[in-house]
């Protein structure tokens, strides 16, 4: 199975300087390419092949305007045209929309290197063209430190490393190859209520909390409304007739947004992965869940933001992924399923069942908590479509 794994980067200041120039020179073959590809159209010519671009872009290379573009390893600039050519081609496909030119502000610096002549070791990852010196102490500048060792393994078969930057890191994204390793699992298989109350209610019995609830969570959150309001006053008080200012202060303080946000995200989405893993690691047999409509839910404005903090729609992504991993099969109830209204003893349908009331009070006498007795129900949907 292809998994892919994404590791921090620590790069020493000279570094960083080559990679932000790395990137420059991405966004600018990536834009070059697709004004190209643009002006030709609009002649009325047909696509332009990338490898036809690449051979102009080498002419251009050479000439004296863009000599800075012979600093930059090739490879480089040569996936970026790529990229131009497929997201103009998936447009005219209609796959996606009119590529957007990338702007220096917008855009997210990143820049892709060979797959073939990348190299990793435990603790440090090679670049290609940091340095052209063949200078031992000179080529150490192509080895930059990795914040994670040995988590990517040191003779494999790379693909598509791509290295971006999100505001104060850098990272390597790759993907490798791992063997399947299939464990025998339990005859028991799982339901899973997800909901805002609790996160997850298993039908086992386990219980995850939302971590949204927490006093970290919260603290941090009220920390960042706190700031957000701070920046806007700072804005508002350096403005000068229409436009804004960007003072030191402003940047510093969005730099600390940022941190914190990262952070949130960061909380988030740890938890959110270590659920799964538990889950999963019990090895059931099947795992049952509702089809959440998270769309619909995020028109009601009372549950639209708790509804976005929980990532429902990550969290399945993820269950699917690790699922398909360890065979597992995964169960999406249908939507009409009443999970959390049909009584578990005697199979009766409530119908008006509220969201406020949380004990579920049958007729049969079965009194149950309605989460724990939806996780219940979806488990027994899984029984009947479990292969
Ligand atoms: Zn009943």
């Amino acid at each position: 199975m292809v998994k892919a794994i994404k590791v921090m980067l620590l790069p020493n200041n000279v570094q960083k300087t080559k990679m932000f120039q790395y990137a420059g020179a991405s966004r600018f073959a990536y834009n070059w390419a697709l004004a190209r590809e643009k002006e030709n159209y609009e002649k009325g010519g047909r696509f332009i092949s990338d490898s036809e671009l690449r051979k102009e872009f080498t002419k251009l290379r050479h000439s004296d305007e863009y000599a800075w573009l012979l600093n930059i390893s090739n490879n480089v600039t040569k996936q970026a045209i790529k990229d131009a050519c497929t997201a103009y081609k998936n447009f005219f496909k209609g796959l996606q929309k009119f590529p957007r030119f990338k702007s220096k502000k917008r855009s997210m610096p990143k820049f892709y290197q060979d797959n073939v002549k990348i190299r990793f070791s435990s603790t440090h990852i090679k670049f290609e063209g940091f340095s052209s010196s063949r200078k031992a102490n000179k080529q150490k500048i192509n080895w930059v430190r990795l914040a994670e060792h040995g988590r990517i393994p040191t003779d494999a078969k790379y693909m598509n490393p791509r290295i971006s930057f999100d505001g104060l890191n850098w990272w390597i994204s790759v993907c490798v190859e791992f063997p399947d390793c299939r464990e025998t699992l339990h005859d028991d298989g799982v339901g899973i209520d997800l909901g805002i109350k609790d996160f997850a209610v298993c039908s086992d019995g386990v219980k995850y909390k939302n971590i949204n609830k927490s006093q970290k969570v919260r603290k941090l959150e009220k920390q960042k409304r706190r700031l957000q309001r701070s920046i806007s006053r700072s804005y508002e008080k350096n403005k000068k007739g229409e436009s804004y200012c960007k003072t030191n202060n402003v940047i510093k303080k969005e730099r600390l947004l940022l941190k914190l946000n990262h952070r949130l995200t960061n909380i988030r989405k740890n938890y959110l992965n270590q659920t799964i893993s538990e889950i999963v690691n019990r090895k059931p047999r099947f795992i049952c869940i509702e089809d959440l409509n998270v769309s619909g839910m995020m028109k009601n404005r009372h549950l639209s933001k708790a509804v976005q903090e929980q990532k429902f729609f990550r969290f399945r992504k993820q269950l699917e992924y690790k699922c398909s991993d360890k065979g597992i099969q995964l169960i999406v109830a249908d939507w009409f399923y009443p999970s959390s209204k049909l009584c578990s003893c005697c199979g009766n349908i409530k119908r008006n069942l509220k969201l406020s009331d949380r004990i579920y009070r049958c007729e049969c006498g079965n009194i149950m908590d309605r989460d724990f007795q939806a996780a219940i129900n979806l488990k027994a949907y899984g029984e009947r479509f479990a292969g």
